[in-house]
């Protein structure tokens, strides 16, 4: 039950050491490794229990850093989660030189899309402000490998379900997806279903 022996790459284990962690949590011990061999993972848990750095592994640890352009997305359901996840995937992240950006409503859209245009990794955001930067075609989706909702069960009961919907049909169509979610409302069961490939299926 270690970080080290979950064959991550050495400057992912160098983050993930920096930012203060020492041994995984429940979550991180079952869910990092699946996410890394790019299978779709559906994790029922809490917010708390480490969820967020078992996904920021997941997508850093799949990253060509040759490549700069957005290989991952990741949805939450407010703008303060979103940025917050920015912030532990960029600490994360630090030594693999990963670029990530936040996507999110009330900020400036000209600000959103010069920093796009100049590259990036990893793509966190809201429902609508993604969907509004895909449209605008200042998000490009070409390389998107990775897709994450996190907190799917509370993005729809804020009544994102058909910006999601949207945001999935603007994406290739083979693509890892990963569901993180406290509970499993039939509306996030539907979008498992439909949109997840013989998921993995994570109770913490
Ligand atoms: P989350 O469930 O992702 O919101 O994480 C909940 C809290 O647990 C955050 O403050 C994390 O920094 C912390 N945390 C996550 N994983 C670990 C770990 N392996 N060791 C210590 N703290 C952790």
């Amino acid at each position: 039950d270690s970080f080290d022996a979950m064959g991550l790459q050495e400057n992912l284990l160098r983050g993930i050491y920096a930012y203060g962690f020492e041994k995984p949590s429940a979550i991180q011990q079952r869910g990092i490794v699946p996410f890394c061999k790019g299978l779709d993972v559906i994790q029922q848990a809490q917010s708390g229990t480490g969820k967020t750095a078992t996904f920021c592994s997941g997508v850093l640890q799949q990253l060509d850093y040759s490549l700069v352009q957005c290989q991952a997305l990741v949805l939450a359901p407010t703008r303060e989660l979103a940025q917050q996840i920015e912030k532990v995937m960029r600490a994360l992240g630090d030594y693999l030189g990963v670029k990530v950006h936040a996507c999110v409503g009330g900020t400036s859209v000209r600000e959103d899309q010069r920093i796009l245009q100049a590259g990036v990794h990893v793509v966190v955001g809201t429902p609508g402000r993604v969907f509004d930067m895909l449209k605008r075609q200042s998000l490009r989706a070409d390389y998107i490998k990775m897709f994450v909702l996190d907190e799917a069960d509370e993005m729809l009961s804020r009544g994102f379900k058909d910006q999601i919907y949207d945001i999935f049909q603007l994406l290739p169509p083979k693509i890892q997806v990963g569901v993180f979610s406290a509970t499993m409302p039939p509306e996030a069961l539907e979008i498992t279903r439909k949109f997840m490939s013989k998921p993995v299926r994570i109770l913490v």
